[in-house]
């Protein structure tokens, strides 16, 4: 273990929130939004229905058929607009946790879009009186759009089937994504459907404009954040791979230059998704956080090659040009709330702590653990060095195997005895993260004043 500077600063400990944190009541807000569009789509579907129908032969199931359907197709939209990259969401969530909320509310629209088909079938083939697939086949062949939303369900279907962790950890990333674009592809088909044969919306014109609404509204962020602002943003800043150095063992930091760069609304310790047009690579864009602050004409990312892409970078031509969107992430100063800080990496994790640290307000007293298995894996570390001091804070850098230098919560509180007044931020492998977080919290250091940034969207 080196210890390369301790000088320590007293700052009193203050405590502060910034309206951009990451807060509980973000994600409050959010839900109690989707829930009243919940609400108004149930109350808007229930107000259609006649006790006349719901006493008719299938009324039950048919009306049973309409109420999961709304809900489905009204989850699905949530679904879209979670991942939609709206700037207000990803600033009071954070892209992870969207994510997560993606993934976990996923499989209900699904769940109940497929209810849906099953229960009006069966409602239309009582109220008929003939068989289910022989109703099913009239809903198909008779029915304007249904063919079309059976189609897009399908389509829908694979990219829920694709997710499921099992089936995506064999998949690599790109087919995966390629297959979940055509999501868009089977929401777009079966919206004719939905107005045709909806029995909320015909003769319903308040329903009909509340759903047009929430369906023009869900495509408009989706074009705007998804792909317009990208755009306009990678047109605007005209960014140029301009060198590639290898800093460490498979370790190599890609200098982009580029116009404004000053002017992108980028936080220390924020990700942008890269995409460099160069044959093989140009249809590919991956998350890597930004290794430094921008300043006007560059900006910096530093890449261990643990995959092709990573690999691939190595070999990048100066000169290439880069897409991006972003940038995208709330592991930044925004989400502190204390004076002081504890920044601790592991191996190429350091690299969105260090454009953290530059970020970082001049009053706030840094503490810098940089973790390696060897002396080469500290990536960035000579710039920490000097970074940490010109601050007067410290750095430590601990160096060797697992099981012989330990990052327990004994081990931090020794370097750190003011652990628990800190902030906590944390960047590297899942396991590593796991382990500084659990010592943090079992040191004393509150929930909300552990921040990490995954590597794994
Ligand atoms: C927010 C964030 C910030 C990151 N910052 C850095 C960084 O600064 N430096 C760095 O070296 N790495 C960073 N990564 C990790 C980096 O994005 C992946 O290692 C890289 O995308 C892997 O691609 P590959 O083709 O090299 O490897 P593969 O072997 O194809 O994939 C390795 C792993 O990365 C995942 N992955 C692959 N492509 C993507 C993608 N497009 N989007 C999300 N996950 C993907 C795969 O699911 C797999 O688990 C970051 C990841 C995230 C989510």
């Amino acid at each position: 273990m080196t210890t390369a500077t301790s000088q320590a600063i007293t700052v009193p400990t203050k405590w502060r929130r910034s309206p951009l944190a990451r807060t509980g009541r973000g994600a409050g807000w959010i839900a109690a939004a989707a829930g009243i569009g919940l609400a108004v789509t149930l109350a808007l579907t229930v107000q259609s229905e006649t006790l006349g129908a719901l006493s008719a032969p299938g009324g039950v199931l048919t009306a049973l058929g309409r109420v999961t359907g709304m809900v489905g197709a009204y989850l699905l939209l949530v679904l879209v607009v979670v991942v939609g990259r709206l700037p207000a969401l990803e600033r009071a969530v954070g892209q992870d946790r969207l994510v997560r909320w993606h993934r976990l509310l996923g499989p209900w629209p699904l769940l109940l879009i497929g209810a849906h088909g099953i229960l009006i079938t069966l409602g239309y083939a009582a109220q008929d009186g003939q068989g289910a697939p022989s109703e099913f086949f009239d809903l198909l062949t008779t029915y304007p759009g249904v063919l079309a939303a059976t189609a897009g369900f399908g389509l829908l279907a694979m990219a829920g089937v694709t997710s499921y962790r099992k089936v995506r950890r064999r998949m690599a990333h790109e087919t995966w994504w390629a297959v979940h674009l055509y999501t868009y592809l089977g929401l777009a088909i079966s919206f004719s459907h939905q107005l045709a044969t909806g029995a909320s919306f015909v003769g319903h014109p308040v329903a009909r404009a509340w759903w047009i609404g929430l369906w023009l509204g869900s495509a408009g962020i989706v074009l705007a954040y998804r792909v317009g602002l990208p755009v306009l943003r990678s047109l605007r800043h005209a960014l140029r791979v301009e060198s590639v150095e290898r800093v460490a063992p498979g370790c190599v930091t890609v200098i982009c230059r580029g116009r404004s760069l000053d002017r992108l609304p980028f936080r220390g310790g924020q990700f942008l998704q890269w995409r460099f047009l160069q044959r093989g690579l140009w249809w590919q864009a991956h998350p890597y956080s930004a290794s430094a602050m921008p300043d006007r004409s560059r900006i910096r990312l530093t890449v261990k090659d643990l995959g092709d892409h990573g690999a691939a970078l190595a070999r990048i031509r100066p000169g290439t040009r880069v897409a991006f969107e972003g940038p995208y992430g709330v592991f930044t100063d925004d989400v502190r709330q204390t004076e002081r800080v504890l920044l601790v990496g592991g191996g190429v994790g350091a690299a969105p702590l260090l454009a953290l640290l530059e970020d970082q307000p001049a009053g706030v007293d840094p503490v810098v653990i940089l973790r390696g298995s060897t002396a080469d894996d500290l990536v960035l570390h000579a710039e920490f060095a000097e970074l940490v001091s010109r601050r007067g804070g410290e750095l430590h850098e601990l160096v060797g195997p697992r099981q012989e230098v330990a990052i327990d919560a004994a081990a931090i509180l020794r370097l750190v005895p003011d652990l628990r007044e800190r902030d906590v931020y944390i960047c590297g492998p899942t396991g590593f993260a796991d382990s500084v977080a659990a010592s943090a919290r079992l040191a004393g250091v509150p929930q909300a004043h552990i921040h990490r940034e995954e590597f794994e969207l």
